[in-house]
């Protein structure tokens, strides 16, 4: 059977052991993400989605659960000893360009460097590539030149965009890649994110907090809550009727800047308290400690998947 996925997640699980006990950052996920879409893992700090991203990366290894890349590649193998090709294949836009970026080496050497070290192209084409690859993020030749102290913010995220592309993958994870920029680097990054997206055929994981960055650029949504997923959503269909109590309080804490904006914010559903500890995380829904519509069925059993559209799942038991 043709599988549409480039990547299938079954009951992903990643602990790490801290002073206070064991951290279930990760704790039984499913997922799969389409050839050529952008899927949003949103959540709040301590939600697991940078962590799963990590794991999908080879940062970390799985405690539990699959990873079938291309429906050959085992990505629970860490970084280090995955084969070229699928290091090659898929790559990573940190949140802080700042610090991703060796502030010793211009521009060109580091870009270059993933050209070299993969042999993407000749030795006498490095530099050409290189320039080819600005241009393809909208930076002129002159950049080769510069150190990233030299750059703005938005522009060494697109020379780290552009060094993600040197190896040619079809897999990009990008982690809050835009959370630190200004508003107008913001869209020139997603702009140009999006334009590579459609010229490329290359498929997204997008880490964000930012519910305005995932209305832009991504085609599904995920919602993450102290290790588990809540809620799951085409784009549109997310932002067009929230199920879960979760995804209802963040969507109504954002803020919007038109009328038209404010009309798709679902009525201020206010939580109560604050993030309980990932060590010892609520019993039943993990996020009954701060749902206002919370039953006593809630913190006695994990609510099922509920199917409650064509491409549409929440995990609650107002559902039910
Ligand atoms: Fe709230 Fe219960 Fe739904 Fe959890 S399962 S979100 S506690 S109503």
């Amino acid at each position: 059977m043709l599988d549409n996925n480039i990547l299938n997640v079954l009951n992903l699980r990643k602990y790490f052991a801290t002073r206070e006990g064991i951290v279930k950052a990760v704790d039984g996920v499913n997922f799969s993400i389409r050839y050529g879409e952008t899927l949003a893992l949103v959540g709040e700090s301590g939600s697991g989605k940078t962590t799963t991203g990590h794991v999908i990366m080879g940062f970390y290894t799985p405690d539990e659960g699959k990873l079938i890349y291309k429906g050959r590649y085992d990505l629970s193998i860490p970084i280090k000893k995955r084969p070229l090709e699928l290091k090659k294949d898929i790559q990573i836009v940190f949140q802080d360009p700042g610090t991703s970026l060796n502030s010793k080496r211009m521009v060109k050497d580091i870009i270059s460097l993933p050209l070299m070290i993969h042999r993407v192209v000749d030795k006498k084409r490095v530099y050409e590539r290189v320039s080819e690859l600005l241009e393809y993020v909208g930076l002129s030749d002159e950049y080769m030149f510069k150190y990233p102290h030299e750059l703005g913010g938005g522009e060494k995220q697109l020379v780290a965009i552009s060094r993600a592309l040197a190896s040619n993958p079809s897999f990009i994870i990008l982690d809050e890649s835009t959370s630190a920029l200004d508003v107008s680097s913001q869209a020139k990054v997603l702009n140009t994110l999006i334009k590579i997206q459609k010229e490329l055929g290359l498929t997204y994981l997008l880490i964000t907090h930012d519910l305005g960055v995932v209305r832009n650029i991504s085609h599904r949504v995920m919602i993450m809550y102290l290790g588990k997923v809540y809620e799951e959503a085409l784009t549109e269909e997310f932002f067009r009727s929230p199920m879960h109590p979760y995804t209802q309080m963040l969507l109504s804490s954002i803020p919007t800047l038109s009328s038209e904006d404010e009309k798709i914010k679902p009525a201020g559903v206010e939580s109560i308290g604050e993030i309980p500890s990932a060590v010892k995380p609520p019993s039943g829904c993990r996020f009954h400690t701060r749902c206002p519509f919370a039953k006593s069925i809630c913190s006695e059993k994990e609510p099922p998947d509920i199917k409650v559209g064509d491409n549409h799942i929440v995990r609650c038991w107002l559902y039910e």
